[in-house]
């Protein structure tokens, strides 16, 4: 099983790939994606987080006690952002830290699910703030990257004292 990377891992400053052929290797990684999302109990995970470059990600946000209903994109792309709205994040790169972020309340977005099938779908408040969080981990950016300068540096002091050491 592949592990999730600890911030500032190299590999999360990195641009994933667009992704050009689904096949049978592929889907296994989806389905790892996935496995590692919910054991971590996270509502997104992008390839990058677990050292695959590929524009890959994978989210559930839906409520723990209700059904789950895993929504796969391959080369995601925000094709509309709309509205503003400040909320709290945490990521499972930066364990154990949360903080606001600002950002769209709603968008539209372009993608592939995991069949190749087009996507086109509109979402708002925590799904579009999902969204908007895994896209930019596939350009190389992570949450803690957005927030206001005060809590940046604030981030930069405790972070060395929490981080879990890499085994
Ligand atoms: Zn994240």
């Amino acid at each position: 099983m592949k592990k999730i990377l600890i911030y500032p891992h190299e590999i999360l400053r990195q641009e994933a790939q667009s992704v050009n052929r689904i096949d049978g290797e592929f889907q296994g990684l989806i389905d790892q994606m996935l496995e590692i999302m919910y054991k971590a109990k996270g509502l997104g995970l992008a390839a990058n987080q677990i050292g695959e470059l590929k524009q890959l990600v994978v989210m559930d946000v839906t409520p723990s006690e209700e059904k789950p209903n895993p929504i796969v994109l391959i080369n995601p792309r925000i094709t509309e952002l709309e509205g503003e709205e400040v909320g709290e994040e945490g990521c499972l790169s930066v364990p154990d830290y949360m903080a606001p972020v600002k950002r769209a309340l709603r968008l539209h977005l372009l993608g592939y699910d995991r069949n190749g099938k087009e996507v086109r779908l509109e979402a708002e408040g925590l799904l579009a703030r999902c969204i908007q969080h895994e896209l930019d981990h596939l350009n190389g950016v992570c949450f803690v990257d957005r927030l206001n300068p005060v809590r940046k540096v604030l981030f930069r002091k405790k972070w060395p004292k929490i981080r879990p050491k890499e085994e």
